[in-house]
């Protein structure tokens, strides 16, 4: 490992070893977003277990992810997760689509107890719930850590990134193979699921032109073996490689016309690629400037729905992307000063 890459790696570490006080029987979140089921769009209920967390994160972890913030080192007891979930089911009720993240992989049987998962596959499934996404790492993506009693279809992602083995090993720190992608993905749909995978835009140490390449590529490399693609421009979560890149001003998160021009590069793809940006048109997630943010981040709501059209889309700040994307193998790292992308414009820092 490079010298200069182990204060990184001590920040990182240095963050996870504070405990943060989590109250063990409330899920981290829910909420209710929209979501394409068949051909309509429907009512998702989402949420998020308190967890163990990832296995990986635990070892070293991902250099943009700041999931263990939300996590509980040693785990969560069963009856705690129970609890979770009774708060949790109110939000589901009503709907066909539900989406149950952890902060790690729902089918580690080590995160989230087999019997526990089961338990709730088959609650979602009596009250109506027609498709549930679950996340998981490809070495949990076996059949029998899904194999339910009852459960609604099971829509599996998982976090490709990239499918380039250096960015993988250098920018992301994951030690994902590609053949074994390829393998779980297979083995996944042939056991009734469908897949889907999150390409990453713009990891530390690429610019904005290389970026953009590599998630095309990735895209591309992924189609034939998932049934649909979310872009996940990378955002600036706490406690992260990323944010002390960002703070030392030397990696500033994608455009997000970076995440326009990917998506229109993959359109004729047979598979569904989309994207709905964390903490897009905020200094910390996916911007442009602060007169498009809004418009665009819309029509890629609209383009996600399967409504959207995001060819012709303008705004004066293009221009300044354009610039950034030509020079970006000649510039000196992935940052660009606060305000540029508003053009120095009305005392607006993004
Ligand atoms: S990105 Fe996924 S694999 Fe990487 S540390 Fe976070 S949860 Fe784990
Ligand atoms: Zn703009």
């Amino acid at each position: 490992m490079p010298e200069a890459f182990l204060p990184l790696t001590d920040f990182v570490n240095e963050a996870k070893s504070i405990p943060k006080d989590h109250s063990l029987d409330q899920p981290v979140a829910r909420w209710v977003e929209e979501e394409i089921l068949g051909n309509e769009i429907v009512e998702a209920g989402v949420a998020i277990l308190r967890t163990r967390g990832c296995y990986w994160s635990i070892k070293e972890g991902c250099s943009m992810c700041g999931y263990f913030n939300d996590t509980v080192p040693g785990g969560v007891s069963d009856e705690m997760l129970r609890a979770q979930w009774n708060k949790i089911r109110p939000t589901l009720e009503g709907k066909r689509y539900a989406k149950i993240y952890t902060s790690g992989s729902f089918i580690d049987p080590t995160e989230v107890p087999l019997d526990f998962a089961d338990e709730v596959m088959s609650d979602m499934k009596n009250i109506g719930i027609e498709k549930v996404l679950i996340e998981s790492l490809p070495e949990f993506v076996n059949p029998k850590n899904f194999n339910y009693t009852n459960a609604p279809k099971l829509e599996i992602a998982i976090g490709l990134e990239s499918s380039s083995p250096i960015v993988l090993d250098k920018c992301v720190n994951k030690r994902l193979r590609w053949p074994h992608f390829v393998k779980v993905c297979k083995s996944a749909r042939d056991n009734g699921a469908e897949v889907k995978a999150y390409i990453l835009l713009k990891p530390p140490y690429l610019g904005e032109k290389d970026a953009i390449e590599d998630a095309v590529q990735s895209v591309v490399d992924a189609a034939p073996h998932v049934d649909k693609i979310s872009i996940n421009p990378v955002n600036v979560q706490k406690n992260t490689v990323v944010e002390k890149l960002w703070m030392r001003n030397e990696w500033t998160a994608p455009w997000l016309w970076s995440v326009v021009e990917v998506i229109e590069r993959c359109k004729d793809l047979p598979v569904r690629v989309y994207s709905d940006p964390t903490g897009g048109g905020t200094k910390r997630g996916a911007h442009n400037c602060h007169i498009c943010n809004k418009k665009i981040l819309d029509e890629l709501k609209k383009h996600r729905l399967g409504q959207g059209n995001l060819s012709g889309l303008s705004c004066e700040c293009k221009s300044r992307w354009e610039a950034v994307k030509n020079q970006s193998s000649l510039r000196r790292n992935a940052s660009e000063p606060y305000g540029f992308r508003s053009g120095f414009n009305n005392g607006r820092r993004f």
